[in-house]
Order: C-alpha cells, then structure tokens, then sequence
C-alpha cells in the first residue's frame, strides 16, 4: 500500500494539516481530566466558586478548541481519501486504456472493473482510517499512560493487567480474520465475472433455457460471499462487546481500588475521576489500533490488486523517439511475419509478405480461424509481430506513435461494437468535429439513410449500451460510416458485409468504391463474389499465404482458392 500513497503527493500539505489539528485534539483531550480534578480536588474541596468557574471556563474552551480541530481534520482526511481515490481510479483507467488486447485477454474485465471501483474503494476507506489514527491512537496511548501515572502511580498495576488480555484478544481476532479479510476480493471478483456474463450473453442463456443454471451459478457465488462476510461479521460482533467488557471491567477494578485508597486517605476523588478517564482513553486508543489492524490487511490486498493493474508490462508501447513519416500516404508492407498468440504453440501467421498501395484493393479470403482477423490485427497494431515487420508509409509500426498509425486507419472490425448515445454520436466517433453534411453523407455511402431515415428521431435515434436494439445489419451499415467520416488513409473491414443482405451489399460496394477510391483498402469477406475484383486477393489456409494474385490467376495457380470459387459459384459464373 505504501507504494500507492507516492499519488498522495499533490495532498502533502493537506495531510500535515491533518497530523497538526489532529496533533492539538489530542492534547486538548489529554489535558481535560487533569484540569476536571483540579476542580473537584482543589475547587470544590475549598468550596472556591471563581476558581471552579475559572477552570470550568478554561475547560470548556479548551474543549471547544479540540472539537473545532477534530472537525477540520476529519473534513481534510476525507477529503484527502476521495481525492486519493479519484486519483487511483484514473491511473487505472488511464493504464488500462493503454494495455493491447494481449493484457485485456490476461487479466479479464471483471475484475479489472472490480479492481477500479471496489478496490479503490477500500483504499479510500481505510486511508480515512489511517489518516485520523496513525496520529490519534498511538498519542493518546502514550500521552494517556504519562497523564494518568502523574495522578497516581499505584492503581496502574490495573493497566498492566487489562493491556495484555487486550492484546491477547486482538491476536486471536487477526488471526482467524485476516484469512477472510484476504479472500473477500476474490470473491467479490467471482460474483462479477458471473454477473457480466450473464449479463452479456442473456439472450444465449435464455434461448439455451440455461436460466436456471445461471440462477445457481450466481447464487453459489452469492452465497460464498455472503457466508465470507457472515463470518467477518461473527468475529467484529464478537470483538466489539469483548473490548467493551474489558475497559469496564476496567473501569471497575479502578473504582473499586480507588475507593479504597480514597478511604485510606491516600488519593483525592477528583485523581481517580481522571485516572478512570485515562484509563477509557488509552483502552479506546488501543482498540482504535485494532481497527487499523484489521482494515490495514484488508486494503493490502486491494493495494497489490491495484499495483498489478498499474505495474503490468506494457507490450505495446509508443517508441522513445517516434519515427516521422514521410509525405507517402497509405502504403503497407508485411515483410516475412510471423505471429503468435501468446501461450499458442501454433502460430496464427507465419511467413506473411506483401505490400498495398494507396488506390488499390486488397481482399483476403480463407476459412474460419485461418488467421485474417489476426493479419489486420497487425496492421493496427493491437498485437506486434513475433518476426518479420509491419510497414506503413515504409516505417515499422512499432517505431511510430500509436496515435499517428491508428490515425491513419478507419476500422470496422468484425464484431460490431456500438456505443451507448444517439445515432450521431456514433458517427461522429469517428471524427468528432464531423459536420451534420459529413454524417449525412457517410451514412448515405454506408447505405443507412434509410432506415436511419425510418426511425421517428432520426439522427437522435438512442442506441442501447452494446447496440441492442438495432438489427446486427444496421450496427454493421453504422460501424461502416463510422469509418467512412474519418477519410482514412488506409481503410480495413473485417468481413463487414456479413449481415447484409445481396442487394445491400452490392450497393454499399457501389456506393464506396468512389469513396475510398484514394486509399488503401483491405476487405476480408467470405464469399467470393466481394473479393473477386480485387487489385490482389490474398488466400490464407491456417496461417499461412496459400495463393496471393488476382482472380484470374488465382484460379490457375491455387488450389484452395479454386476449392472456395467451386464451393459457392456455378460453373457458368465460373467460366
Ligand atoms: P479468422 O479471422 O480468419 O476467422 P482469426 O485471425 O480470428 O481467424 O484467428 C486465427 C487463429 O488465432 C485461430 O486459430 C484462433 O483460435 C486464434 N486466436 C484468435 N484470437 C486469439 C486470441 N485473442 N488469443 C489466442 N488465440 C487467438
Ligand atoms: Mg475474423
């Protein structure tokens, strides 16, 4: 956890505010029993009225001082933890942000999002925590023991006593606590994971008539929890009373020893008020450490969760000194790649070599899983190549900003991804100061107008989170003008036209070719008809280039490439 407060440091002065008013409440509240037995003992032993009212006055000012100070220090430390928190939120998010996909596959996004807010919760929760009693608890148990042996030395055996059987107590509760304390993240992390599942896949669950079966799954995770926190709860309920029955116990021992030495003549009634008050705050003192003690392990386990979002190696990060391109304007050029999934034996893409030029069309077509989606997935640079390199404009991707490449490129990737907002929106996303012409007209070559057209808000149509409620088709048409607004360089669509009807689909290509007619465009399509006027169709069986050439002279040389034309034209079309 140490390690997380170096974000602390814009609260520096915050902070020592904090320890300095916290500092004064202390004193204020150490100094208040001592002047309470100058009254009873002195005042009102001699019946002296001023001198009750003097001190009285002082005390109550002096009380009046350590509340004020308590208020502004609790303020000052919360306000220091929620911005500790924010503060810790947004180094996550802005981490998180900058993982490529091979850390998103690693750490999962349950628990990344458990780890933003739950975590960081329990950070934000106990640095309160610790703000207020690292200064508090081990002042007043000092100063406490030093005020109450100058009112009498002689009942502090009773101390001696009740100290140790505390501690003893508080050894026990740590010891069964800190094991569940531990696993309360994890299980926590589990509950979301089935959460976001079934939440994602609701409709496959409903439609497989698993709801049931997700009912027990979730509840089994539910039920983990609660019996984890149950047994928390058993050990504080326990706890609480038992601290309670020893500082009264305590509280006993005192009066009754002290009556006893008051009898004898040997102490004064005012001494052992405030020996007795003592006693309370060094005991409360104590039981404020154990607090700490408990919350503290808590949070170490957010802490190292948290630190290993933030400590994860970056595969793909931006080079020192990022290479400027030159005026050349879409070119990409695979030199001998070769890439593979991280943990896969087989790689995806192996011996990769071909180059495409702005104006011209490069369709890549193979069987599920032969490693298209992975090809373009290099060009963006979601992934970096294991040999070989990626060329845009003649540089390595790996030696040019993010931010450059990727601006280069409009992507509509294979699975669909719309956001929650209008219609407009998510046009815009691709360019945000795109004009309402700019929308209109990309929508028009992605052939959406018309049912955009249909719906009663038009542009203002709301999307659902995920884009629910529109057909897979029309989250197609849109991803598509999405990357159309940007007027891209390099266009990639990753089987883009899957969901859209024939007709659809050869007016859309129509529509676009003039469009990106400039630029340099990769299609990877299934079906042969989309492909076939291509400047270059690149076969891929299994990772691997079987066939790269146009059509026609992919049909002489290619084997596999005859077998997919076979499989979906006629022998008309074919001659
Ligand atoms: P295509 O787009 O041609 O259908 P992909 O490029 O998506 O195929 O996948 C190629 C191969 O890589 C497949 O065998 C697939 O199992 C594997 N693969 C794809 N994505 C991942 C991933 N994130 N992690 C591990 N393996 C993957
Ligand atoms: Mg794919």
């Amino acid at each position: 956890m140490i390690k997380l407060f170096r974000f602390l440091k814009q609260y520096t002065l915050h902070i020592a505010v904090v320890i300095v008013l916290l500092f004064v409440q202390v004193l204020s509240d150490l100094y208040l029993p001592t002047l309470m037995a100058d009254i009873v003992d002195i005042g009102l032993v001699n019946k002296d009225v001023n001198y009750i009212l003097k001190i009285g006055g002082f005390m109550l000012l002096i009380a009046a001082g350590g509340t004020l100070c308590a208020i502004l220090a609790t303020y000052l430390s919360s306000k220091t933890a929620v911005g500790f928190g924010k503060i810790l939120r947004e180094k996550i998010f802005t981490k998180v942000e900058s993982f490529s996909l091979h850390e998103f596959d690693k750490l999962g996004a349950a628990t990344l999002i458990t780890r933003t807010t739950n975590d960081v919760t329990q950070i934000q929760q106990v640095s309160v925590l610790i703000l207020s009693m690292m200064i508090t608890a081990p002042l007043t148990c000092i100063g406490g023991v030093i005020m109450a042996l100058q009112q009498d030395t002689s009942l502090a055996w009773v101390l001696v006593v009740a100290i140790p059987i505390l501690f003893g107590i508080i050894g026990i509760t740590l010891k069964r606590g800190l094991p569940l304390f531990k696993v309360m993240q994890e299980k926590i992390d589990k509950l979301n994971l089935v959460l976001r599942e079934k939440l994602t896949g609701i409709r496959v669950v409903r439609a497989f008539n698993r709801i049931d079966k997700e009912r027990v799954r979730f509840d089994d995770a539910n039920a983990d929890l609660m019996d984890n926190a149950i047994k928390i709860n058993i050990i504080m309920a326990v706890l609480m009373p038992v601290m309670m029955l020893i500082m009264n116990v305590t509280t006993v021992a005192l009066i009754w020893f002290g009556a006893l030495r008051i009898e004898a003549g040997t102490m004064q009634i005012g001494s052992l008020l405030a020996f007795i008050q003592y006693a309370t705050q060094i005991l409360f003192s104590l039981l404020m450490l154990v607090m700490l003690f408990i919350m503290v392990p808590r949070a170490q386990v957010s802490a190292v969760r948290i630190n290993e979002v933030l400590e994860t190696d970056l595969d793909i990060v931006d080079p020192e000194k990022p290479k400027l391109l030159n005026n050349a304007r879409g070119f990409v050029e695979f030199k001998d790649v070769s890439f593979r999934y991280p943990g896969a034996d087989q790689p995806a893409l192996s011996n990769i070599t071909f180059t495409a030029k702005p104006g011209e069309l490069t369709a890549i077509i193979g069987g599920t899983g032969s490693g298209k989606s992975t090809l373009i997935n290099l060009i963006t640079r979601f992934y970096d190549v294991e040999s070989g390199s990626v060329l845009v404009d003649g540089v390595d991707v790996r030696e040019m900003s993010q931010k450059v490449l990727r601006g280069k490129i409009g992507f509509v990737p294979q699975k669909t991804v719309l956001f929650s907002g209008t219609i407009a929106e998510n046009i815009k996303y691709g360019k945000e100061d795109a004009s309402m012409a700019e929308i209109e007209h990309a929508t028009q070559v992605a052939q959406a107008t018309e049912f955009v057209s249909e719906l009663e808000a038009g542009f203002e149509h709301h999307i659902a989170q995920g884009g629910t409620n529109v057909s897979g088709g029309q989250k197609q048409r849109l991803s598509i003008a999405r990357a159309l607004i940007r007027k891209s360089e390099i266009y990639i669509f990753d089987d883009s036209f899957s969901a859209l009807d024939f007709k659809t689909d050869a007016k859309l290509r129509a529509a676009l070719k003039p469009e990106i007619a400039d630029s340099t465009v990769f299609i990877i399509a299934q079906s042969v008809s989309t492909v076939m006027y291509a400047d270059r169709i690149i076969v891929l069986d299994d990772g691997q280039i079987s066939g790269i050439g146009t059509h026609k002279e992919l049909l002489n040389t290619c084997k596999v490439y005859r077998e997919i034309v076979a499989s979906q034209l006629s022998e008309e079309e074919l001659a």
